[in-house]
């Protein structure tokens, strides 16, 4: 039977809005090109290790992914809310003061910040909860760094923890990324947890998936062409549609519809180590505030939820700026280096299990940059697009614009 709706791709978005058309009674299928669902955010089981395809958190605030998933089922286990900062040899405590009001007092001295940017971080929280969400797309922009800036923030503090976390948190160690983006971001990190799901941050597409029959779901099904509402897959074969979504990362909808213009992309690079005892203890996200050194962060999911690792064993996951594939060595022992720079001797009984080059991990979000607010998803006559590159380039941003899509797509068949 020919589906009212053929989605391509089944990563967050493409099953957003194949959750949502099934919800409105609109028939569909979700063709997906790899062997599982998910896209960007699985998780790859070895050895009984969860790894997920690079590090990823998910904030309980986000307020599309509260519309549809379920949070008990995600059995979600929380971070520390603030920071280590790993900086002159030491590692500092950051502490939101909401939150650990203590710890956060015990931080005032210490060399992250001064007292005022302390004040400042306060100010910051204030502003950016005081308007509904919706309006800070359409706030004054400029890029993060700017943003920092002209709220006085000191260069100590922009350096030592802005620059790892948000850089970090954009792949953009120079923090040209839109002060809209900073605003979304710190919002999600001062109204709810940063958390990972039990069974890793794949359980979120799978909980989507869980939602539809298991037919609507195609697997290994790679689309190369789109002619009307008719798909053609790699293999030859040939899909009519009355409507097709185009739910893939940004260069492939370019490949598919030459419609929509190509995007930048950002890298990151992840590696996971196990090791027999945790080099530090608490479920803390652990910053490079200091000039040198590749790691941009680490922490240690088993630290989180101890189902990222076989028992007796610990998992640690770093994030590095540095996406050479050419050099994938050289990342790794610049890696392991910095690593005995900061762990000592303990580091020589680590093992390393993988590395998650990730060309391709976010779109570009310098300004202009406006977050949901592009108004239609329709390309033309049956075909429409969504994806995080529609919105903020986040799960959130993921889940909102295929819903966004279905809507528009329901109302469409509803009139
Ligand atoms: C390393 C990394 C860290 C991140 N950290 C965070 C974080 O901490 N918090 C956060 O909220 N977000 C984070 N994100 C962003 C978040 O993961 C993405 O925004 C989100 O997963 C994108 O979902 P999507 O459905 O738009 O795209 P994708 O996940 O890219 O899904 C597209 C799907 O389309 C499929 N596809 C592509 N071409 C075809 C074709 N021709 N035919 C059929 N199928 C096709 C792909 O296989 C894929 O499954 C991170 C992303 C990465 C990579």
């Amino acid at each position: 039977m020919t589906p009212d709706v053929v989605i391509i791709g089944g990563g967050l978005a493409g099953l957003s809005c194949a959750n949502t058309l099934t919800q409105q009674g609109i028939t569909n299928n979700i063709l997906e090109a790899d062997d599982e669902v998910g896209g960007r955010a699985r998780t790859d089981r070895l050895d009984g290790f969860l790894l997920d395809r690079g590090f990823q958190v998910f904030s309980t605030a986000y307020p599309e992914a509260k519309r549809i998933l379920k949070y008990d089922a995600l059995k979600l286990h929380t971070f520390y809310p603030g920071a280590l900062v790993r900086f002159d040899g030491q590692f500092h405590r950051i502490a939101d003061p909401y939150r650990h009001p203590l710890h956060a007092l015990q931080s005032v001295l210490n060399p992250i910040g001064t007292m005022k940017d302390k004040v400042r971080v306060a100010t910051w929280r204030h502003q950016v909860l005081k308007d509904p969400l919706q309006e800070l797309p359409s706030r004054p922009e400029t890029s993060t760094i700017d943003h920092l800036q002209s709220m006085g923030f000191s260069q100590s503090i922009i350096n030592r923890f802005f620059r790892p976390f948000l850089g970090g948190v954009f792949m953009d160690q120079e923090l040209t990324t839109s002060s809209r983006m900073a605003d979304f971001v710190f919002r999600m990190f001062a109204s709810g947890d940063s958390a990972l799901p039990e069974e890793g941050m794949g359980a979120l597409a799978q909980q989507l998936a869980h939602n539809l029959q298991s037919e609507q779901i195609q697997l290994r099904k790679k689309v190369v062409k789109i002619q009307g509402t008719t798909v053609t897959l790699e293999s030859g074969e040939t899909l009519p549609a009355r409507r097709v979504v185009i739910a893939t990362e940004r260069s492939a909808a370019t490949q598919l519809a030459p419609e929509v213009p190509p995007h930048l992309f950002r890298g990151t690079t992840c590696l996971y180590f196990h090791a027999p005892e945790p080099p530090l203890n608490g479920p803390h996200l652990i910053l490079n505030g200091e000039t040198g050194g590749v790691i941009n962060s680490l922490y240690l999911p088993t630290e989180v939820t101890r189902s990222y690792a076989p028992p007796g064993q610990h998992l640690i996951s770093i994030t590095t700026n540095e996406t050479s594939l050419s050099d994938k060595m050289t990342i790794k022992e610049a890696v392991q280096k910095n690593l005995i720079e900061w762990f000592g001797t303990q580091v020589h009984t680590w093992q390393h299990i993988k590395t998650y080059f990730i060309q391709s991990a976010q779109s570009v979000q310098t300004p202009p940059f406006y977050p949901g607010t592009i108004a239609s998803s329709k390309i033309r006559d049956g075909l429409y697009i969504c994806g995080d590159h529609r919105s903020t380039a986040t799960i959130d941003g993921a889940i909102g614009s295929g819903r966004r899509t279905a809507e528009e797509i329901a109302s469409e068949i509803m009139n």
